[in-house]
């Protein structure tokens, strides 16, 4: 029987990042029964015991036995075999902190009973790679064809900034976002217009670059196409470098700087939830089948 599926709509928009990955058990069934040499029986115990590692279930790039395709009926591209021999693993990342944690804590209780399901693991990571996360995860729900998409990471942003906001509702109707020197520092909405302090204005362009930057051509913002050097002296001129204590003159030493400000610095802790439901039903019928 299937255990109902965990429920993360509790969670602030922008603090959990899934990851989806496939394994070959043809594969993972030769490593333990020709490479270690165990008899099948024990390799299916230690199989279905067997819990990847973090970077094996959130790698951009799978290594054996793990891989990724959208295919319908993909096979493995390490030894060939069918779909019948993949099993997927469901991982959600929850990134530790004031909002998250009651949510989180209430979670991980209700998985308890099911931990042979379900595993969780704590992480310690830096806020820095929690954001280039972020921004990955970011980047792939968004479409970087249609304008809009400003807009859409804009929001995030400020999801990720104060979480309990509405944004959903500051953002309906929106038509344009704009800087405001009136304001010292938060957001205003006014009619279909969103005004943000030219500090919150120039992280959000930030954000934007980092989404869309390529090496020729910057990136893509609310302001317009901006290289990098055009994004730090837009920010200079903004007074975000003096306020921020940023005096470096290299560009990637200030860029560094301005990433760490938006970013955020020091430690988080993450909490990984996988999900092995399907592995655990795949190890059981392909053992039946190989034994
Ligand atoms: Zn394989």
């Amino acid at each position: 029987m299937k255990a109902a599926v965990p429920d993360f709509s509790e969670f602030p928009p922008g603090t959990v990042t899934e990851y989806t990955t496939l394994v070959c058990l043809a594969c993972i069934f030769d490593i333990f029964t020709k490479q270690i040499g165990l008899a099948p029986r024990s390799a299916y115990s230690e199989i279905k015991r067997y819990l990847p590692t973090v970077d094996e279930l959130t790698s951009r790039k799978a290594v054996r036995p793990f891989f990724d395709s959208e295919e319908k009926h993909p096979r493995c591209p390490y030894c060939d075999a069918a779909k019948r021999w993949h099993a997927r693993l469901d991982t959600h990342c929850i990134e530790g902190g004031k909002t998250t944690d009651a949510p989180r804590r209430k979670l991980v209780k209700s998985l308890e009973k099911k931990r042979d399901q379900f595993a969780v693991m704590e992480v310690k990571s830096d806020r820095r790679r929690a954001f280039f996360d972020w921004l990955d995860t970011l980047r792939i729900s968004l479409d970087l064809s249609d304008p809009e998409w400003l807009i859409g990471a804009t929001k995030a942003l400020l999801e990720r900034r104060e979480a309990k906001q509405d944004w959903d509702a500051t953002f309906e109707g929106l038509r344009s976002i704009r800087p405001s020197a009136r304001l010292e520092e938060g957001w205003e909405r006014e009619g279909t217009r969103l005004f943000l302090s030219p500090a919150l204005y120039n992280e959000s362009l930030l954000v934007q670059y980092l989404l869309s930057r390529s090496h020729e051509h910057g990136g893509r913002t609310l302001a317009g196409r901006l290289t990098l050097i055009e994004l730090i002296r837009r920010m200079r001129r903004g007074g975000y470098l003096e306020a921020h204590k940023i005096s470096d003159t290299d560009q990637f030493e200030i860029f560094e700087k301005l990433v760490d400000e938006v970013a955020g610095s020091g430690n988080v802790k993450l909490y990984f939830i996988v999900d092995r439901r399907d592995f655990l039903d795949k190890v059981k019928s392909v053992y039946a089948a190989y034994a």
